[in-house]
């Protein structure tokens, strides 16, 4: 890692003038970034896809964290990144190499934005390449990875993060802290919608050997997360029944809609829909003895929007790769703690989860979780 000071040594002034993006956590945003001189979180990212380009985009107005290097299959990528983000040859690696990264002082840490079944492995060689990992969700293709993850990184003595954008989200944040602060009463009911109709019958995410799944490890993820953020709890209980109109695009192993309900050790229960076949389904609802809160849409890139008993949640909207990036940094370089965890064991219990799901799935009954 280096000092800001240092790292605007070797930027141009173009690449300085970045814009400025509303913050959670600074009342003038505008204000802190010029005042910014702390420690840079120095980011190679690897695969560039297409949320790898939204990630590159929003960290343009990161003050904590900077895109320094890339990892890719494909040359006429690496090429196209290093002219956008004006990234050195040094730091450019492909798929063959980048155990390499490990003499390589200038980066700090790489983010796994590359198909799911694929993140365990390359999780576990940036963690001996001695470097942090953030990984995008889902962090691997069950639990059993996940735990590989977890372990591989513990013992390189690196940090493991998952992409949850939305823990950073403030509308989301501010119907936790509603709940904590007990405004909602005791929350006894969750409901989470998750969908949207998939494209191209060819892509990886209906190939079970790259996704791991169907909707439910895309999309239905969110209801997963969100439930467990909304509630505060871990569910002790699921139930789940798969829906499959298209069994020539949702193949064996990819699952097209399920419907599925938790129960918490509280007394509260969710009831969630995951799909790839239905649009208009972004949205969440959470009820309590005192008053409800909804989001919709409640975890698209934005703006997010929502209302509680109280009226309409009127915060600013955010660009939420680039808070996430911003809390991230810190979370990496300074140690600090975020409001929702964004560790490996926060995915791994999602993870755990949707092992859960798919057993109910098969054996069409509950199916207990213990934590
Ligand atoms: P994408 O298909 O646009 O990009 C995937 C990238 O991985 C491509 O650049 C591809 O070339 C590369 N790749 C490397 N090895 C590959 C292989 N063997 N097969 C196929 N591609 C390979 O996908 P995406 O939408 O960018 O998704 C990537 C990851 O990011 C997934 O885990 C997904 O769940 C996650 N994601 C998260 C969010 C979010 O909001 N947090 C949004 C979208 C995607």
């Amino acid at each position: 890692m280096s000092s800001r000071r240092d790292f605007l040594q070797k930027l141009t002034g173009s690449a300085i003038a970045f814009q400025f993006a509303p913050y959670l956590t600074y009342a003038d945003n505008k204000k802190a970034l010029q005042q910014y001189d702390g420690p840079v979180l120095r980011v190679a990212i690897m695969g560039l896809g297409s949320y790898a380009n939204r990630v590159a985009e929003a960290m343009r107005d990161c003050k904590k964290a900077k895109l320094v290097g890339v990892i890719s299959g494909t040359p006429s990528k690496i090429k196209d990144w290093q002219s956008r983000f004006n990234i050195p040859e040094k730091n450019c690696y492909n798929y063959d190499n980048f155990d390499n990264i490990k003499n390589n002082p200038d980066i700090d840490a790489v983010y796994v934005i590359t198909p799911n079944a694929l993140h365990r492995n390359q999780v576990i060689r940036v963690a001996k390449a001695g470097k942090h990992a953030i990984c995008e969700k889902p962090m691997a293709i069950n639990a059993m990875e996940g735990q590989d993850m977890i372990d591989a990184c513990k013992k390189a003595n690196v940090q493991l993060l998952v992409g949850y954008r939305m823990h950073f989200e403030p509308k989301t944040l501010e119907i936790i802290r509603m709940r904590k602060e007990g405004e909602l009463g005791k929350v006894l009911f969750f409901q989470g919608w998750c969908g949207f109709t998939i494209g191209d019958p060819n892509q990886w995410r209906l190939n079970r050997q790259l996704s791991g799944g169907g909707s439910m490890m895309d999309i239905g993820i969110y209801a997963i997360n969100g439930a467990r953020y909304m509630i505060g709890e871990d569910p002790i209980w699921v139930t789940a029944i798969e829906t499959k109109n298209n069994k020539e695009k949702f193949k064996e192993g990819v699952d097209e809609t399920i419907q599925f309900q938790f129960g918490f050790p509280g007394g509260a229960v969710a009831s969630c829909l995951s799909t790839y076949s239905m649009n208009n389904l972004d949205r969440f609802f959470v009820n309590g003895e005192k008053g409800y809160a909804e989001l919709q849409p409640s975890t698209g890139y934005g703006p997010i929007q929502g209302r509680t008993f109280k009226g309409e949640l009127t915060h600013p909207h955010v660009t939420h790769q680039t808070v996430q990036m911003e809390e991230m940094a810190a979370i990496l370089l300074e140690g600090k703690k975020p409001l929702l965890p964004v560790d490996g064991e926060e995915g791994l219990k999602d993870m755990k989860i949707i092992d859960a799901i798919f057993l109910a799935v098969k054996t069409g009954g509950k199916v207990a979780l213990k934590w």
